[in-house]
């Protein structure tokens, strides 16, 4: 048995059946002006951007959103595996403070690489 299939196996005993789908989310949203949802009326790819800048501001546009609480709620319950759900990041079904840019790691001032 390879550690793949181990990591894929131990994967599926963690991961909780979703008790937040996503029809109840899309639905939640259905019943407000699709005005007011900052993800309908701006470029959806601002949620998935590569950009640190443009995560940050797809963030910044959550906290306007009327179902902001449960999207997060929904995004947690689900362990989303990326993107911006309910003002947060998500990375493989967490969330994280921000997404670092591309590009190898800085260099500490003495030359070497940092750790
Ligand atoms: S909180 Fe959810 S539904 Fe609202 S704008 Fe953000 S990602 Fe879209």
């Amino acid at each position: 048995m390879t550690i793949s299939v181990l990591d894929r196996q131990h994967a599926a005993d963690v991961q909780p059946a979703p008790r937040v789908p996503l029809g109840v989310l899309h639905d939640a949203a259905a019943t407000v002006d699709q005005d007011l949802l900052p993800c309908r009326i701006n470029d959806a790819e601002l949620w998935f951007a590569e950009s640190p800048t443009d995560v940050e501001h797809a963030k910044n546009l959550c906290t306007d959103c009327p179902v902001q609480a449960l999207c997060l709620d929904g995004a947690l319950e689900r362990r989303e595996p990326w993107g911006v759900w309910g003002g947060e990041l998500f990375l493989q079904g967490v969330v994280i403070p921000r997404k670092r840019p591309r590009g190898r790691p800085r260099k500490n001032q003495d030359g070497g690489a940092a750790a």
